[in-house]
């Protein structure tokens, strides 16, 4: 093998000792999405260049520096989707999804981003989020906000807060963008590279700045709700009161623009205090001109983006996971008879018992290093058959995890035993 074959930096590999997590939050999130009326769609991982380009906006970090984009055999650039919008609306469009219609979708899968990997941001990371297309009221923005506090619930998170900012529309953030130049240009060697470059072309951008030697300029900046339209005021008082009725509490954060361009109106963000410098988990908010904007027709539209690989974190960290993966069972056998016995026994048991997990010897060894096996796997009762207990057509049952006595039962109560004593 070749020296030093490894993972691609910044790409992780989900080990079995984690995926248990995964699997517990994805199938929270699948749950979740679907109880809400929401329908799953699955998209390619890889996109036209275009796409991205013409969505997220040529400015935005995902654009200038993060994408991993590629020529393909034909000579067509291609990139690896940086985030899961772009490619509904895309395929929306493309199969006629919006057309006189509501649409409520959820989506899951992996993501790539070229940025610096530290903890709670990989190069290859994970999103779900939902979307809700047709609804230009500020009902569904509360409803979009309220899948991710319920999803927070089932989870058992505790410490999240809610941020929430209306950008307003199109024309208000033109008039605002003229105030934010003048304002940034007062003293331009206060700017960073990054944000002189930008100032004349999106200096909203400028208020999503990482940079912390920024922070103080762009704490003292105009206010964006100063220079809301009328429609958008109404729409974000909208919004507040809903969230009011549910009791979903939530700050304004007038600086909150996000980091994508074809976002208006509503923005959020979900932040814990529990990752440290990563701890945004979900950030969303309505984007009512990208279907039009990638040619389809004009289409009000909402949703989020939830970073899985942060919650998988805190679901570990704060031992979360409710789910157990491990054997129900691990059936020892011993002797030629036994095996024979026991392989049959393990898929009859299978076929009464659905939800068993029954974690079955193979490889031979002896009784010791069977059990041995067993206890490693973590599961709550052995089965013990060795060539005496066919003969008498019985087993022996062994609890693992409680200082319970062992017993034997005949074969032919064994499917009820398991339904009755073991699964349950
Ligand atoms: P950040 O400010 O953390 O860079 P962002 O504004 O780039 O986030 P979005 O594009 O809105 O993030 O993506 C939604 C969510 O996806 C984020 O809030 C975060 O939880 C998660 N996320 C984004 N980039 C990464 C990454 N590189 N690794 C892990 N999770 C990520
Ligand atoms: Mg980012």
């Amino acid at each position: 093998m070749a020296k030093n074959l490894q993972s691609v930096r910044g790409m992780r590999d989900i080990l079995p000792e984690q995926s248990a997590s995964w699997q517990y939050i994805e199938n929270i999130a699948r749950e979740l999405f679907t109880s809400y009326g929401y329908n799953e769609l699955r998209s390619p991982i890889i996109e036209s260049t275009d796409l991205f380009k013409r969505s997220i906006g040529d400015t935005t970090d995902i654009v200038e520096k993060e994408m991993y984009t590629f020529d393909d055999r034909n000579g067509d650039s291609l990139t690896l989707r940086p985030e899961g919008t772009a490619s509904t609306v895309r395929a929306g469009i493309q199969h006629g999804l919006f057309h006189n219609q509501q649409q409520r979708l959820w989506y899951i899968g992996p993501m790539f981003r070229h940025e610096r990997p530290q903890k709670g941001r990989y190069r290859g990371f994970y999103q779900a989020g939902i979307e809700a297309y047709g609804i230009d009221g500020p009902d569904i923005d509360a409803e979009v906000i309220a899948v991710a506090a319920r999803f927070w619930k089932k989870l058992g998170f505790k410490k999240v807060r809610l941020e929430i900012n209306s950008l307003g529309s199109n024309e208000a953030r033109q008039n605002y963008r003229e105030v934010l130049i003048e304002y940034f240009s007062k003293d331009t060697s206060l700017l960073d590279e990054d944000s002189q470059r930008r100032l004349h072309k999106n200096p909203l951008r400028i208020l999503d700045t990482k940079n912390p030697k920024m922070r103080e300029l762009v704490e003292g900046a105009p206010s964006l709700l100063d220079y809301l339209d009328e429609e958008s005021k109404t729409h974000f008082a909208g919004l507040k009161q809903r969230l009011d009725s549910m009791g979903i509490e939530y700050v304004v954060n007038p600086r909150l623009v996000r980091g994508i361009d074809y976002y208006n109106r509503t923005v959020f963000e979900w932040i814990t205090e529990d990752l440290g410098a990563q701890g945004t988990i979900c950030a969303g908010g309505r984007y009512d001109g990208l279907v039009k904007q990638l040619g389809g027709r004009e289409t009000s539209a909402c949703g989020f983006g939830i970073g899985l690989d942060r919650l998988q974190l805190l679901v570990e960290e704060q031992n979360l996971n409710q789910a157990d993966n491990n054997p129900h069972i691990f059936l020892v056998m011993s002797g030629e008879a036994a095996e024979l016995t026991g392989i049959k026994l393990s898929e009859n048991l299978r076929d009464s018992n659905a939800s068993l997990r029954l974690l079955m010897n193979a490889g031979g060894g002896s009784f010791k290093s069977q059990l041995k096996r067993a206890d490693k796997s973590g599961a709550a009762y052995a089965l013990i058959l060795g060539d005496a207990e066919v003969e008498s057509r019985n087993i022996v049952v062994k609890p693992l995890l409680t200082n319970d006595e062992q017993q034997t039962i005949s074969l032919d109560d064994l499917s009820d035993f398991v339904e009755q004593h073991i699964i349950n």
